[in-house]
């Protein structure tokens, strides 16, 4: 048994249940809010956010893993306030987002490697709320110089805390791969590794590599149709499930209640099942369908979160 940091103080790994691994209850820019104070209804936005929230533990989920790097509008008191209000146990987030910022270039690693611990071990943004996970992301550009130094600050970090690591990816151009090598070499365990965004691909020989190098693969896009429909999804998790990758893979949506890049309309026109309770509601169901035991499910939704989060080896 351990103990990991939740928003709203510690929880017991044991009471983490059915976790949802990889969602954001926002994405707002700070920089936008704080310019223009209409970017974001905070108000409605949190309530709507307790809401679905609500929801999505009437079906049995317990726990939400929230995502949201720093450079993505993580607001910690927001997430806070949505995890009491909701009752629902919400781990947090520290880590960089892909994207390149002019303040990431001059730093040197260990001062942006301090940044990330403090977040894990005092807390973030002036609050005594610690963060439970490093997240971090390689796109369509793959390593670049300076993704390689934020791969090695996020190795670093997970090293000096013990907290686990969970990516962002870019299947089209393979970059799990080459994240786990970054990781490699700086001398981290990838089973405490999710290589995030996995569910987005049917190349099972892409898969497979990543799997037998000992990382979880997040399946975790469920919902975004547009991508990869959720038929193909369910069929790929049915294939890894047949053959014994039960073990290593865990569902998400990476949806979230209120999200800036692109306005509400549109979200609910072109993805209209992207939200927290497909999983529950529909993957679930389909996954038996199509032959997936109630034990590997369990596994995938409960049992395999719980592992990632428990200290192995010794750090
Ligand atoms: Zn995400």
């Amino acid at each position: 048994m351990a103990t990991i940091q939740g928003v709203c103080g510690p929880i017991d790994t044991g009471e983490l249940g059915f976790t949802l691994m990889h969602e954001h209850v926002i994405v707002a820019s700070l920089a936008m809010r704080k310019a223009f104070p209409d970017w974001m209804d905070r108000e409605q936005t949190v309530e709507r956010a307790v809401r679905e929230l609500r929801a999505v533990q009437e079906r049995g989920v317990r726990t939400l893993v929230d995502l949201t790097p720093i450079n993505l509008g993580r607001d910690v008191a927001l997430i806070r306030e949505v995890a009491e209000r909701a009752e629902m146990q919400i781990v947090a987030a520290t880590g960089f987002y892909w994207t390149e910022e002019p303040w990431m270039e001059a730093w040197d690693h260990e001062t942006l490697t301090r940044y990330l611990v403090r977040d894990l071990e005092q807390g973030i943004q002036g609050t005594p709320i610690r963060a439970g996970i490093i997240k971090c992301a390689t796109d369509r550009q793959g390593v670049t110089d300076l993704n390689r130094k934020l791969l090695e600050v996020t190795a670093r970090a997970h090293r000096r805390s013990g907290a686990p690591i969970s990516t962002h990816t870019s299947v089209a151009h393979r970059t799990g791969l080459a994240q786990q090598d970054v990781f490699e070499a700086e001398g981290v365990d990838l089973a405490r590794v999710v290589i995030g965004h996995c569910g987005d691909s049917e190349d099972l020989d892409y898969l497979e590599q990543i799997l037998r190098r000992g990382s979880t693969l997040g399946m975790d896009r469920f919902g975004i149709d547009i991508i990869l429909p959720t038929k193909q999804r369910v069929a790929t998790i049915a294939e890894l499930c047949k053959r014994g990758f039960a073990g290593q893979l865990v569902l998400s949506h990476d949806a979230s209640c209120h999200i800036d890049f692109f306005p509400r309309e549109l979200v609910k026109k072109t993805v209209p099942h992207w939200n927290f309770l497909h999983i529950p509601n529909d993957v679930v169901p389909a996954l038996a369908d199509a032959g997936v035991s109630d034990a590997q499910i369990e596994q995938m939704t409960s049992g395999n979160p719980r592992r990632i989060f428990e200290r192995q080896g010794s750090y």
